[in-house]
């Protein structure tokens, strides 16, 4: 492709971009695919000779969007949110572009310090306190991180390698492997699967402590496991408290766990994947309250921040903790600038490459501005509202947790099989698309606003599919629980993780 294709084609497929966000709600959210469907569409080895770009491009409507589930639909009401806007995809074009691999400073100052300004930017719009960000005089910033899960795994194994140093000092006659098998760290029962997954990776005990009723983790209920696990003679070392949990946006207390980890010297992460984006309203930010115990914090915008994945954003108070514990200074790596105030952010991640992210949430942060984004917030967690109250003004309904932010669980009164065939009722009906959880044995569905341009009419309208699908399979409630069970537990559905 030469230049002069590439700005032909450019124009055309910035046009179709334009054109499927701007008409996805005409679209079916859920695909009809099933697994191989591509292999039948498709030769099994590259082409030998080249291809004309327009060929190629017939086959996006052809071959790719058929097994396209269209996240970004007003009707996608599954996961959480998932960013996106205009501003953020011209963002990723020019990263793309300009395709440095900034794992240090010096190869490509602007990669690392527009990261620098926009994580402080981040930071202080969300209110996080000052000695989270790189502008504090101490050795607080943020970074940008590939997901969610990823900070959470490189925060436990910077724990780890904390408290396997501290307890060396202590307990002299035992060496690294074996305090680290007397290591445990703590979760809710309700945090994302990446918590516990990553005290597989790290080798390390992870206990989820059952939350409370309202699915959050209280102070009592750390205490307690912690009590335990001392009188068994393990080291109590990291805790992953969740502001906005995946099942239910459960929000864990803060103001309790907070002083307990700083007592017993553990780490303390804050996972606010989702709901962190929120808190650029300050009417959200009481449920921060503790957050100046924590040693990392890290939110989406590439969940509910209109930046398109992925861009996940994590604050560290002493990043010291991050570049001494994985440091390794090869001499091909090292310039001369190292540690004049621009961070080689290759300390501060798993993976050594890194794009140029930033560039995204930049001309996304001033296009929208503070007050864009705050607007972008408000318009999903009343959209929720309204969601809640036509659920509540059917009395066949009932709604399972708090709505506080963009997602809405709801089920059917009753049996958790009614629920189960309501959701697999929805599924095949497909014009709106929500998945369920599992929560303290309730089976609920969930309802997350995702798309940035859902409004009122697209709320009534999924409401109306979820009460026709109701009414079918009420209808036929004379068929004994018995016999639904069996069938639902016939048919599969995809859930949560
Ligand atoms: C979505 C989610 C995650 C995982 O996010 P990734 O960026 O995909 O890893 C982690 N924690 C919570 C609370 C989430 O909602």
């Amino acid at each position: 492709m030469n230049a002069e294709q590439f700005s032909e084609n450019g124009r055309k497929m910035v046009e179709y971009i334009r054109t499927y966000l701007e008409e996805i709600r005409e679209r079916k959210v859920v695909h009809d695919v099933v697994p191989g469907y591509m292999q039948e569409l498709l030769p099994s080895e590259a082409p030998m000779e080249p291809e004309d770009f327009s060929e190629i491009f017939k086959d996006i409507d052809n071959i790719i969007m058929p097994g396209v589930t269209h996240w970004h639909s007003p009707r996608f009401h599954g996961y959480f949110a998932a960013g996106n806007s205009y501003p953020s995809i011209l963002g990723d074009m020019l990263s793309d572009a300009i395709g440095c691999i900034g794992f240090s400073w010096a190869t490509s100052p602007a990669c690392t310090e527009l990261e620098v300004i926009t994580t402080d930017w981040l930071g202080s719009m969300i209110g996080l306190p000052e000695d989270f960000l790189h502008r504090s005089p101490g050795r607080g910033g943020g970074v940008i991180q590939t997901t969610a899960s990823e900070t959470v795994l490189l925060c436990l194994l910077a724990a780890r390698t904390r408290a396997v140093e501290k307890y060396r000092q202590i307990y002299s006659h035992l060496d690294e492997m074996e305090i680290m098998s007397k290591l445990v760290g703590y979760t809710s029962d309700q945090s994302n699967s990446s918590v516990g997954r990553s005290g597989l990776l790290g080798a390390v005990r992870m206990r989820k402590l059952e939350a409370d009723t309202n699915f959050c983790l209280t102070g009592e209920i750390l205490r307690a496991a912690m009590a335990e696990d001392k009188a068994k003679g393990l080291i109590p070392f990291f805790l992953c408290a969740t502001l906005g949990t995946t099942g239910t946006c459960a929000f864990d207390k803060l103001d309790e766990l907070g002083p307990i980890c700083k007592e017993n010297d553990m780490w303390l992460h804050i996972d606010a994947a989702y709901a962190g984006s929120a808190f650029v309203c300050p009417e959200f930010r009481h449920f921060m309250k503790g957050v100046e115990f924590a040693d990392t914090f890290s939110i989406n915008p590439h969940k509910w921040m209109l930046v398109n994945f992925d861009l996940s954003v994590m604050w560290i108070k002493d990043s010291s903790l991050l570049v001494d514990a994985f440091n390794v200074d090869p001499i091909y790596l090292r310039h001369e600038n190292a540690g004049k105030g621009a961070p080689d952010y290759r300390h501060w991640q798993i993976p050594l490459g890194r794009r140029f992210r930033s560039l995204k949430l930049w001309f996304m942060l001033r296009s929208y501005g503070i007050t864009g984004v705050q607007a972008y917030i408000r318009k999903h967690v009343s959209l929720a509202k309204e969601f809640e109250q036509l659920v509540l003004a059917d009395s066949r309904f009932e709604v399972v947790a708090d709505v506080v932010m963009g997602l809405v669980c709801f089920r059917l009164k009753g049996s958790n099989s009614l629920t189960e065939q309501l959701l697999q009722e929805i599924l095949k009906d497909g014009r709106i698309y929500l998945i369920p959880a599992i929560v303290h044995n309730v089976y609920t569905l969930r309802l997350a606003i995702c798309a940035e341009r859902t409004n009122s009419d697209d709320i009534a309208f999924s409401f109306a599919v979820i009460k026709t699908c109701a009414d079918a399979i009420m209808k036929d409630s004379k068929t004994p629980e018995s016999t639904r069970q069996a069938i639902t537990q016939q048919t599969r559905y995809v859930g949560l993780d």
